[in-house]
């Protein structure tokens, strides 16, 4: 008899998905993570939850319209963390002609057919304010609908949605070793101390370390996979409105140009091959020089290396050999099984959008092996996300309402991050300080606490860069009162 019926080694958005998935068909489930959730490939993510228009080049339609239709699914499960936007992709003369994107809007209109969003529509830059921040040889736009995701919220609510099923989710927590018999035997170095913990089926979810985790820790042949770096950089808010831009570069990539956390711009991305350790990879300064330099083609405003306030990197992971065409962008899943011995499922890869997706399929590739519910995901609501997407400002002024002291940049960040949960930080409160020491513009003890008793959250760090970006604009001062508050703040435990 095995302590439970599924390990899975990995807690970014691969590991927490099946980890929800399977504690919500009633299995016993434990997710170990060596660091913090979210704490890889989420931290570098793009934000973009889309059915990614320029894959249509590739003549794939097929896979739009499947990302297409779980953007939707995941619009109407997470809408505080998931936020319609409009696409303006500027004509630029020396690359894709106008014909052929006005084409492709088109289509994507039609692939995305019966979801909640607007056509897409041709701008005249020269009278539009789209056009504004742009440099006056851009006389042609055109604007379709896609969505931004916050996808470090969008890993902790999972986890958090699979220990409300009742999974065990251990952060901190290194899975050293994992020996296969009819059970896997899994050492686990969990904040300093070793334990041993038991599993009828074992997920290896550690994206950049999946080769790793197969040499050292199960002993096993790994896949053959690459690595690719991925760079994005923070920069001063560069427009005042709410739009994405979505830039040709001169070598057919598209950059982007995001609205991020109010007063900043998120420009990404850049990608190119990685082959160090994975534990090491970091920003290079000419990928920053690249980004400043894509967006630098458009705008009027000149970004330098030296505007750049917050950049980051991270590894994506694609199978290489002969199957790589195959599992190019939608993520490996192996199921190796062998008789008289407990199944090993390897996953890695695939895009944001089509996270829940995958899940869903490990999991059904696993149900042979155990007697649980069936499928579950697409209909259910991430935590804090039972409302309607369009209801997102009706919410905003119920939690008005409910506690007229808080600023509006502040209700807004909270619902955006919580959703309905945030009525579990701000209770009875009638006014601020009756949510503790405050730090930073808006951060209250309150929340602290409730990050550390219901998301995990151990250091300011995963406070600061993955519960929320607050690092972009926290004081050095108010960052020490927060390790300080949080070093002897005592919690129960999630
Ligand atoms: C750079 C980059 C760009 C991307 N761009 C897009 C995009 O444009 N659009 C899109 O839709 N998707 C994109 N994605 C995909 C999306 O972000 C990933 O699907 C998602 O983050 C999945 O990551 P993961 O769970 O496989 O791996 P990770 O998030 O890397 O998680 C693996 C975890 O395993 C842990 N681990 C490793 N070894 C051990 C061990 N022995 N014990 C315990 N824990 C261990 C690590 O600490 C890590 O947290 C991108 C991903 C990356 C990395």
């Amino acid at each position: 008899m095995a302590d439970f019926d599924i390990a899975i080694i990995g807690g970014g958005l691969n590991g927490v998905g099946v980890a929800r998935d399977a504690a919500g068909r009633g299995l016993k489930v434990i997710l170990l993570e060596q660091n913090d959730l979210g704490g890889a490939a989420a931290s570098s993510s793009p934000h973009l939850l889309h059915g990614n228009f320029i894959d249509l080049e590739q003549g794939a339609a097929l896979r739009v319209r499947q990302a297409l239709a779980e953007r939707d699914i995941m619009l109407r499960s997470a809408p505080h963390l998931v936020r319609p936007k409009r696409f303006v992709l500027p004509v630029h003369e020396a690359e894709r002609p106008p014909a052929m994107l006005k084409a492709g809007t088109y289509v994507y209109d039609r692939l995305a057919s019966g979801g909640p969003h607007k056509k897409s529509e041709t701008l005249d830059l020269t009278i539009h304010e789209m056009g504004h921040p742009l440099k006056r040889a851009f006389g042609l736009a055109f604007e379709y609908s896609d969505c931004t995701v916050d996808e470090n919220r969008l890993v902790v609510l999972n986890a958090r949605d699979a220990a409300d099923h009742g999974a065990t989710i251990w952060t901190g927590a290194r899975c050293a070793r994992a020996d296969r018999s009819e059970v896997w035997k899994l050492a686990v170095i969990n904040r300093g101390n070793r334990e041993i913990v038991t599993s009828r089926a074992l997920v290896n979810a550690t994206g950049a370390w999946t080769a790793r985790t197969a040499a050292t820790v199960l002993q096993l042949p790994g896949v053959q996979a690459s690595l690719s770096r991925t760079s994005q950089i923070v920069v001063k808010r560069m427009f005042d409105h709410d739009n994405v831009y979505a830039f040709q570069n001169d070598d057919k990539r598209v950059i982007h140009a995001i609205p991020f956390e109010r007063d900043f711009t998120l420009i990404g991305r850049v990608e190119r091959k990685f082959s160090g350790d994975p534990d090491t990879v970091s920003v290079a300064a000419d990928d920053v020089s690249y980004l400043c330099k894509a967006v630098n083609r458009y705008f009027r405003e000149r970004i330098e290396p030296a505007d750049v306030v917050h950049a980051m990197s991270g590894l994506n992971v694609q199978v290489d050999g002969p199957l790589k065409t195959r599992w190019r962008r939608d993520g490996y899943l192996n199921l190796d099984r062998k008789f008289g011995e407990a199944p090993l499922l390897t996953m890695f890869g695939g895009t944001t959008t089509t996270a829940r997706r995958r899940a869903e399929v490990a999991m059904t590739r696993l149900a042979p092996f155990f007697l649980g519910e069936s499928n579950w995901t697409a209909d259910a609501k991430i935590p804090g996300g039972d409302f309607d997407y369009s209801k997102f400002n009706a919410e905003l002024d119920k939690a008005w309402q409910r506690w007229p002291f808080l600023g509006g940049r502040h209700a807004q960040r909270l619902l955006a991050a919580y959703g309905t949960r945030m009525e579990a930080i701000l209770g009875n409160a009638k006014i601020m300080s009756d949510l503790g020491s405050v730090f930073g513009e808006d951060l209250t003890g309150a929340e602290v606490r409730y990050l550390m008793a219901h998301e995990w959250a151990r250091f300011p760090d995963d406070i600061l860069w993955r519960r929320s970006k607050l690092g972009l604009t926290m004081p050095a001062k108010d960052r020490e009162a927060l390790a300080a508050f949080m070093s002897q703040a005592t919690v129960a435990a999630a």
